[in-house]
């Protein structure tokens, strides 16, 4: 049987559906994240995407944008996905953002990893057992990737790289939102070393509310290594003090403060016409 809508029921239907769809999305990540309300989830409005990850959880992105940015800036929680607390701070920045962008476009994917997040308990990798953040494509990865996993982690099975770059679909759709968006900054939140790390160009921040950077190295087919280092986009990575519980809200909102005054400070300076590069949908 056919089904005849008017327009306005239609539409009403569909806002419909996207209500009670949203309402599910939070009702998942209002369950598993420290100090997320379900108004803070709500309010996030996150967008479900092409992306999926192994088991087809959806990867949710949401964008906030001014009429006119100077900046863009992909922010991604989760990678890891016993992480929760990286999760959370990305919600939190979502509205901070949408306060007040101030001439940057934002792009959010709090949870790149949901099998890993939303598995019982949470787990680092993803549902085919790989870290993602060693699945990015370094130059020689096929060399360095599993030596390093070997030798160094005594293959730790939480460090497995994978088979080779780029064999998941949480990294693929990573790299493609990389080149699609063509952000100027990256920002990766993870946790729990309670540090700031750094790869890219530039002078790196010093310090984000109470992390301060201590550049740790880098590793095979790591993020901060591929897009840090070999693409020039400079990386910045968080490591919040705890994994299961968030900063205070006013800590949250202080790294805010002294991530967009260094990027007001120094990113800006060092991107010769950032708003130029059109983005590829
Ligand atoms: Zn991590």
């Amino acid at each position: 049987m056919r089904l005849l809508l008017s327009k306005p029921t239609f539409y009403a239907a569909l806002l419909l559906a996207s209500n009670a769809w949203a309402a599910r999305v939070c009702d998942e990540f209002y369950a598993r994240l420290p100090n997320v309300k379900w108004a803070l989830c709500e309010s996030a409005q996150l967008q479900d995407t092409a992306g999926r990850s192994v088991q087809g959880r959806p990867i949710y992105t949401r964008d906030v944008a001014p009429a006119k940015a100077r900046l863009r800036v992909l922010v991604i929680g989760g990678i890891h996905g016993d992480e929760l607390s990286s999760a959370s701070v990305a919600l939190h920045w979502i509205a901070l953002a949408q306060a007040d962008p101030s001439q940057t476009h934002w792009r959010f994917i709090p949870a790149l990893n949901p099998d890993g997040l939303f598995n019982k308990p949470a787990r680092r990798v993803n549902a085919n057992g790989v870290d993602l953040n060693r699945n990015f494509p370094t130059p020689n990865w096929d060399r360095e990737a599993l030596s390093y996993w070997e030798k160094r982690t005594r293959k730790d099975p939480r460090r497995w790289p994978g088979q080779k770059p780029l064999s998941e679909p949480e990294s693929q759709f990573l790299h493609e939102e990389m080149k699609r968006f063509a952000p100027n900054l990256i920002v990766s939140i993870h946790a729990p070393y309670g540090v700031l790390d750094f790869d890219g160009p530039m002078a790196p921040p010093s310090r984000l509310g109470r992390l301060y950077l201590d550049q740790v190295g880098i590793f095979p087919g790591s993020l901060g290594n591929f897009a840090g280092v070999h693409k020039s986009t400079p990386v910045v990575t968080i490591e919040l003090p705890s994994a299961l519980l968030t900063p205070r809200d006013v800590e949250i909102a202080r790294m805010w403060q002294d991530l967009r005054q260094w990027m007001g400070e120094t990113l800006v300076a060092s991107t010769p016409n950032p708003a130029e590069a059109p983005i590829r949908r």
